[in-house]
């Protein structure tokens, strides 16, 4: 039985009142174990608030990127090293955002998870079509061109310390979910993919959904027999919704 997780991620939004008023928010609840696990993905600025307010708490924390690079000239890049050092414990590799507006490709997000493996950070690497792939049938070529990416560069054994979200990026900020048989169909086809090859290993690994899930639809999705937990961007930052959905993970 897979433990669920819900893992925020906060975008660039935020600002030291409002994080901290969250942060305040969910941790009565989320503070202690429950039963699922839980994290916020935050900017890089507020590693340092996050870590200070939720060190020793049940509440993780992570990044939204990181650089492939251990370290050098590579202005305005962010290593991790340097996550581990704010007490990380994921970091999100290959969001659909960052492979839209930032060039990244499957090579460069399989050089990022493997060098966030490498340092013992947990990669929640992102997969996930566009509309235009999806209505022309290609979405399990999509999603396995971007997971075979990472398997060649880390090896399958590197996903024994590792999270998959499937995220449609037509889900993704628009309010339109993926229906919850449209989500188990993908999950399920990426956990037998890896099951081809080591199927104890698919069985343990969370596959998280995200992609406008809201406290209305989580736990439709999360009763699902392959969908571990939700990628919640918009509602994480909504400390009741936040809270809901994590609920709907630990029911
Ligand atoms: C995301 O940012 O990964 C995400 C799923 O966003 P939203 O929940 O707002 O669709």
């Amino acid at each position: 039985m897979r433990r669920k997780l819900v893992a925020g991620n906060w975008k660039m939004y935020g600002g030291l009142a409002s994080n901290r008023a969250l942060l305040l928010d969910l941790l009565p609840v989320l503070g202690s174990n429950g039963a699922a696990d839980s994290a916020v993905c935050v900017p890089y600025p507020y590693l340092a608030q996050v870590q200070e307010l939720l060190k020793g708490t049940a509440l993780a924390w992570g990044a939204q990127n990181m650089s492939e690079q251990a370290q050098g000239a590579y202005t305005g890049e962010v290593s991790a090293t340097m996550l581990n050092e704010f007490g990380c414990r994921y970091v999100l590799v290959g969001h659909s955002e960052r492979r839209a507006l930032y060039g990244e490709n499957n090579q460069t997000v399989a050089a990022k998870f493997l060098a966030a493996t490498k340092a013992g950070l947990t990669p929640i690497l992102c997969l996930g079509e566009t509309l235009e792939q999806r209505e022309a049938g290609i979405t399990e070529h999509v999603v396995s061109a971007q997971l075979d990416a990472v398997t060649q560069a880390a090896g399958l054994a590197a996903f024994g310390n590792a999270v998959i979200a499937y995220e449609p990026v037509w889900a993704i900020g628009t309010g339109r979910t993926a229906t919850p048989e449209q989500a188990q169909d993908v999950h399920a086809f990426i956990r037998s993919r890896i099951a081809q090859v080591d199927s104890s290993l698919a069985q343990k690994l969370r596959i998280l959904y995200g992609g406008s899930v809201k406290p209305q639809n989580a736990a439709e999705l999360f009763a699902k027999a392959d969908i571990d937990g939700g990628l919640i961007g918009g509602a994480s930052l909504v400390a009741k919704d936040f809270l809901a959905i994590c609920a709907a993970a630990a029911s």
